[in-house]
């Protein structure tokens, strides 16, 4: 394995970047950034959970949703209490279903954490037929309190 070396952002894998990227937000022209507690929390989640997985993992994974501040949070119909809404979590998938199995497994091997869920959800065409399904995990890690939370939701819903 080649040699791991830090970015700018003090990380092996990840970006502020692509952790606060959000189409919502370009769309609706709404900046994205973090507070210093909400920068310092997504620091948290990649250095202990996210950087850490992707090594065991071995190959791409790719952020679709991090950071969500409160704007982009209502926007996207997440619950005000997201960990997404405080740098808390990430949305994270290798565009497979195999891929997102696999990621899960290895996160629920970390023993500390807040939230680790296999997500999937309908994609539908315009005639709401079903033209695909989305997979990706759902990984939230806190400073402290920590739940340790695992679960299979569909379609938003536990399942
Ligand atoms: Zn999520």
């Amino acid at each position: 394995m080649a040699e791991l070396k830090l970015n700018n952002d003090g990380f092996f894998f990840f970006t502020y970047k692509e952790l606060t990227q959000s189409d919502t937000a370009v769309a609706n022209k709404i900046g994205n950034i973090p507070n210093a507690t909400e920068k310092l929390n997504l620091k948290c989640l990649v250095q202990n959970m996210l950087d850490p997985i992707r090594i065991a993992y071995g190959s791409a994974m790719n952020v679709s949703s991090g950071f969500r501040n409160e704007a982009i949070n209502k926007l996207v119909g997440g619950s005000p209490t997201s960990n997404h809404r405080l740098g808390y979590a990430a949305d994270v998938s290798s565009n497979s279903e195999q891929g997102a199995k696999a990621i899960y497994e290895i996160a629920k091997m970390f023993k500390n954490f807040d939230e680790v869920y296999l997500e999937s959800r309908d994609v539908k065409d315009n005639t709401g037929k079903i033209v695909r399904v989305s997979w990706w995990v759902h990984i939230a890690y806190k400073n402290s309190g920590n739940r340790n939370k695992v679960g299979r939701l569909h379609n938003d819903k536990f399942i």
